[in-house]
Parts: structure tokens; C-alpha cells; sequence
């Protein structure tokens, strides 16, 4: 079975909460729009979705999610332009993104209709909540989680898929200061590095806190044998830019395959700035900021586009980048977001009328 945009039943808030909230102040992923679209898998299949009230959702002590961590998720943003038209950037991708990171965690594959149909549905219902303001937007999150009960540590049999919205304003604010960690990995040769993964994260937050203790704001990840490669800034994509070629590192077990970096790759093509995707030591890069030929290093990731990073720190010694007039990442950084809000042609199609 198909499901339509106009299959899907939807049960409106009898209260919306619109009027509480400043659009000229958004925070980021912590305000939630009115409803939010849910869809269960049962008796071996994905069932019809809906869209309903936003609520909280009621789960068995012993929903596997609890204790196995079978979850995932995926980050988009839909925006509106000056004419109130609701775009989004590559969402395909996405949902692509999302049956790769549950085939690795035994969640079953979700059918593309009830994917894109329930997005477009949802967005319409909320779409007074897709903020218009420049940097602002619709950050939207669908997940997947074990709902299905039972303390034996196999996959569960029943499975909750959601997309919830929150308005929200720019991620970061300003350069950070990162750290290369030598100590600790987010992920390892054949584990689910590359999936959108709830546990990920949470095993990124502890060596994330001590760095943010020493004074940095972000760690830049490591490869977990030797800890001599880069690998990624954060919960972001790396870049890094020796002399005027931009550097990122293959996508790998290791590495989530993020859609804006991959959209960087193809800009600095079309655009003629040299850009490499290799392995890079974290001794060519101390060895690029000693000598002056490292310019930028930048984060990439759908959140904050783009995340400038001011310096890093490297076994007890901190290295400051240059404070360059143009950048790549200023560059960069316009020139999706000026694809995503419909202010750009858009040469590569990634561009999607909802
Ligand atoms: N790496 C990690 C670990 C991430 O969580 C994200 C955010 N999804 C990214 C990279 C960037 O991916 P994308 O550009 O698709 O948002």
C-alpha cells in the first residue's frame, strides 16, 4: 500500500501554542511545534501514519529503547522564503541516510511514502511554524526507537517512528575553540559510526565535558587505532584548508556520511577551489598551523551549515588559526544557505518545493 499525503489522519490541537513563543528569539531545538507525525511498526509491518497533538509518548518500563539503544534519528531543516514558499535541502538523502543507520541497528527499513508523505503532511499542518527570520528555521527530527517490551537483548518487535518540528534560531554562535582528542573514540572499525545512532552521542557527551572543562568547546575525533588521522569536528563533518585546497576525510565505519559535506565537495568543484578527500594526520595539520599554511578548519553539518573553528589545542599546546578576510567557509556557508532559502539559482537540483 501507497500512503498519500491526503491518506494520513490528522487530529488537530484544540490549543496551539504558537502565540507563546518570540520568533525574533528562537533558541535552537527547544521550542515544538503543535503536532508531530507518528507511525508504528506491528505484526511485522509499518502501519498508517498520523499526525497528532504534540504530547509525550507513554512506553513500557521495559521498551528495548531503554535498555538496548535501538534508535535513530535524522536532522533537516525546512525553510520559507519571501513568497511563504516551505522548501527543503536533499531530503532523500535523508531518508535514505535513515534506512542505512537502521539496517545497521536491526530497526526495520521504513517504505519512502510514509517517509516524504508524512514530512509534506506535518509540514503543512505546522507550516505557521516555519520561521522566516534570516538564520532561522524549521529544524525537524524524525527518529526511530524499540518500543516493543522485553529484557531479552534481541531486537524488539515493535518499533515508533516519529517527526517532531522546533523553530529554531542559528546553532552556534561565533568560532569555537576544539581539542584533538587523543584519549577517547566515538567509534571504531566495523561499529555504527556511520549511522545517525542515539548512543553516538551519548558516547561522544563525557570526553566532550572534559574538554569543555580544560576550555574548549568542541573535540575534534580521532581514527580509534592510533589516533592519527582526523575524522570528524564534533557532531559535524571536518574540513580543512592548507594553503588554498580544502581537505575532508573519506567517509568510512567511522564516519557519518553527512549531507552537507558532501554538498561542499560538489560547490568547491563547480566553484574551482582545489578540494581533496583523503586521509589527513593530525601531524600534517600541527605541522600546517606551525608553519602558516593552515588557514581554516571548519565543521560542516546541517545544524550550523558551517562552524569556523578559531583554534585547536594538541597535547597541552594550543594553536591558533589565522583571522583570514575571506574564507572559505564564509563563502560556503552563503552559498547553501542561499540554496536552501530559495535567494540562489540552484545548480545542482538539491532544492525542494514542499
Ligand atoms: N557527523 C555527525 C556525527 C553528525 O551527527 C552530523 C549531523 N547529522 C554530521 C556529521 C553532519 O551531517 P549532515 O550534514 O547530514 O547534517
Amino acid at each position: 500500500m501507497n500512503t498519500l499525503m491526503s491518506d494520513i489522519k490528522i487530529t488537530r490541537t484544540k490549543t496551539t501554542k504558537i502565540h507563546d513563543v518570540d520568533f525574533d528569539n528562537l533558541n535552537f531545538g527547544r521550542t515544538f511545534s503543535d503536532h508531530m507525525l507518528v507511525c508504528d511498526y506491528k505484526d511485522g509491518k509499518w502501519q498508517s501514519p498520523e499526525i497528532v497533538p504534540y504530547q509525550p509518548i507513554v512506553l513500557d518500563p521495559s521498551a528495548k529503547i531503554f535498555h538496548y539503544g535501538q534508535s535513530v534519528f535524522e536532522g533537516m531543516k525546512a525553510y520559507k522564503d519571501a513568497n511563504d514558499s516551505v522548501w527543503l535541502f536533499r531530503p532523500l538523502e535523508n531518508f535514505k541516510r535513515l534506512n542505512i543507520s537502521s539496517k545497521r541497528l536491526a530497526i526495520p527499513e521504513l517504505p519512502e511514502d510514509i517517509f516524504m508523505e508524512g514530512l509534506k503532511a506535518l509540514l503543512k499542518v505546522d507550516s505557521n511554524w516555519i520561521p522566516k527570520k534570516e538564520g532561522s528555521s524549521l529544524y525537524i527530527r524524525p527518529f526511530i526507537f524499540a518500543s516493543g517490551n522485553g529484557f531479552h537483548a534481541s531486537p524488539a518487535d515493535q518499533y515508533k517512528f516519529v517527526i517532531a518540528l522546533a523553530p529554531s534560531g542559528a546553532y552556534f554562535s561565533g568560532k569555537v575553540k576544539v581539542l584533538i582528542e587523543e584519549t577517547y573514540s566515538r567509534s571504531a572499525n566495523g561499529g555504527v559510526g556511520f549511522a545517525k545512532a542515539g548512543g553516538n552521542y551519548a558516547g561522544q557527551f563525557y570526553p566532550t565535558q572534559l574538554a569543555v572543562e580544560k576550555g574548549y568547546q568542541q573535540v575534534i575525533w580521532t581514527d580509534d587505532t592510533n589516533h592519527e588521522y582526523i575524522e570528524e569536528a564534533g557532531a559535524m563533518n571536518i574540513f580543512i584548508r592548507i594553503n588554498d585546497t580544502l581537505i575532508t576525510g573519506p567517509t568510512s565505519d567511522r564516519i557519518l556520511d553527512g549531507i552537507t559535506r558532501k554538498s561542499i565537495i560538489d560547490i568547491a568543484k563547480r566553484e574551482g577551489i582545489p578540494v581533496e578527500v583523503r586521509k589527513i594526520t593530525v601531524s600534517e595539520v600541527v605541522n600546517a598551523a606551525k608553519d602558516g599554511s593552515l588557514k581554516e578548519m571548519f565543521g560542516a553539518g546541517t545544524a550550523a551549515v558551517v562552524s569556523p573553528i578559531s583554534g585547536f589545542g594538541y597535547k597541552g599546546i594550543d594553536y591558533d588559526l589565522p583571522e583570514l578576510k575571506d574564507t572559505y567557509a564564509t563563502f560556503i556557508k552563503k552559498y547553501i544557505t542561499d540554496i536552501q532559502t530559495n535567494k540562489s539559482d540552484d545548480p545542482f537540483g538539491w532544492r525542494v518545493k514542499m
